[in-house]
């Protein structure tokens, strides 16, 4: 599909039409012959073909299990697994890579944390802080914790636009708190929140931060030095990588004081029947055999975004987003869900009249891939009064097209259910 360009706005500087030959996905025609529109990357993003190659030339040639074998093919497997944490490390510029711990996605992460750190440091009368627009992810476990440990979560509240409220985040800082857990964009909204004056402001009081990143990785440059996060966690599959891998990353000192999660082979040194001693760092955490084809395919995936080139790809979805946002806007009936200042490229909206279900399902007979409903995060949905949207979030790949083709939908949309 030609990346054609709109008079309001300025040619992205990037060969969207190259970019697109590298994702076989995109090139597929549904029902009657109508070709994919995907609009639905906040879920999960589609691969480059060197991510798929990688994968199936490691399980063609290169399969062996990792870290106790003294066979060449496992020293093979074992090399291009810890390449891998190399390049996460890299990725999120973390200082060591044995703060690199490879989970199956952000879900796992902040399990594996709340499991953790926050079982080892928890009592009764302590308080979490999230926001109001966190994923269920994000929700759930440390709501689980809390119920175990007699903690109570305390809520930071989300204005009309879709931003935080910071004063109301300060004044929940206390003595009580023993973390943060906060998403660096959300899914829902698009919000990109000001994490790093979250963070120092926590960290004024020594509270320690964990970023969910599973919607920023995909968009934004992530430094974790400069961010001064204590955790930060993503997954794979939504920044073009295999499903069933992600990160967790987390500062040495932290990752060493905290007690392992997971018991079985890999993540210990000794075992006897009497005392077990523990691996050490990121190895601790990693118990059992891995995925390692998801991390090898990940690997693929991050060289791929930085070959291509971060801030260009990022230029070209503002510039996308900004065509996307005017469109959507001039539809009579349509609002915007999330009109925060600094925002990624995720529109979410509802049309007057029509169910969002009914929205989802006309358009996919168009071939359009959109998510409707709570995008997990129902907190927000009652914060607004919703029972759902209809989210369109794009990727890179996407072009001016594919907006205009998801507008025109939304036309016949309008057109056959208000
Ligand atoms: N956090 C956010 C902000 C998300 O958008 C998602 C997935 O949509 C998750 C966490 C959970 O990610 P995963 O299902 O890959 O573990």
């Amino acid at each position: 599909m030609p990346a054609s360009g709109s008079p309001s706005l300025t040619a992205p500087p990037l060969d969207v039409d190259a970019i697109r030959a590298d994702f076989p996905a995109l090139h597929q025609t549904l029902y009657d012959g109508r070709p994919l529109v995907y609009l639905d990357n906040a879920a999960t993003s589609q691969k480059p073909q060197v991510v798929i190659d990688r994968v199936r030339d490691f399980y063609a040639r290169e399969n062996s299990n990792i870290h106790r074998g003294v066979h060449y093919l496992s020293q093979q497997a074992t090399e291009a697994y810890e390449q891998a944490r190399e390049t996460v490390r890299r990725f999120l510029n973390a200082r060591r890579r044995t703060e690199i711990v490879f989970t199956r996605g952000t879900t796992e992460s902040i399990n594996l944390v709340a499991a953790t750190f926050g079982r080892s440091r928890l009592e009764r009368g302590d308080e979490i802080v999230v926001s109001a627009m966190e994923h269920h992810s994000n929700i759930v476990p440390w709501q689980m914790l809390c119920q175990e440990r007699g903690a109570r979560l305390r809520v930071i509240p989300v204005d009309d636009r879709g931003e935080l409220d910071e004063e109301a985040y300060r004044r929940l800082l206390t003595e009580r708190t023993k973390l943060v857990a906060l998403c660096h964009v959300s899914n829902t909204l698009g919000t990109i929140n000001p994490v790093q004056r979250m963070i120092a402001d926590a960290h004024g009081l020594g509270i320690p931060v964990l970023l969910d990143g599973a919607q920023a990785a995909p968009h934004l440059p992530v430094d974790v030095q400069a961010l001064d996060c204590d955790f930060y966690c993503f997954s794979g599959h939504k920044v073009f990588g295999p499903t069933g891998i992600g990160i967790l990353y987390g500062k040495e000192a932290l990752l060493d004081a905290m007690p392992p999660w997971q018991g079985g082979g890999d993540m210990i040194e000794t075992v006897s029947f009497e005392r077990t001693t523990f691996n050490e760092l990121p190895h601790k955490f990693e118990a059992g055999t891995p995925h390692i084809a998801g991390g090898i395919g990940l690997k693929a995936a991050l060289d791929y975004v930085e070959a291509r080139g971060r801030t260009a790809l990022a230029r070209h979805e503002d510039a996308l987003l900004a065509y996307a946002t005017e469109r959507l806007t001039a539809i009579e009936g349509l609002h915007l869900i999330g009109t925060a200042r600094e925002k990624t490229s995720v529109l979410s909206f509802v049309l007057d009249g029509i169910h969002p279900y009914d929205a989802g399902t006309l358009l996919d007979r168009l071939g359009i891939a959109v998510r409707t409903g709570h995008h997990c995060t129902q907190p927000l949905m009652q914060r607004f009064g919703l029972p759902g949207t209809i989210r369109a979030s794009l990727a890179f790949y996407n072009t001016t097209d594919d907006v205009d083709a998801l507008v025109d939908g939304l036309h016949r949309v309008r057109s056959l259910l208000a």
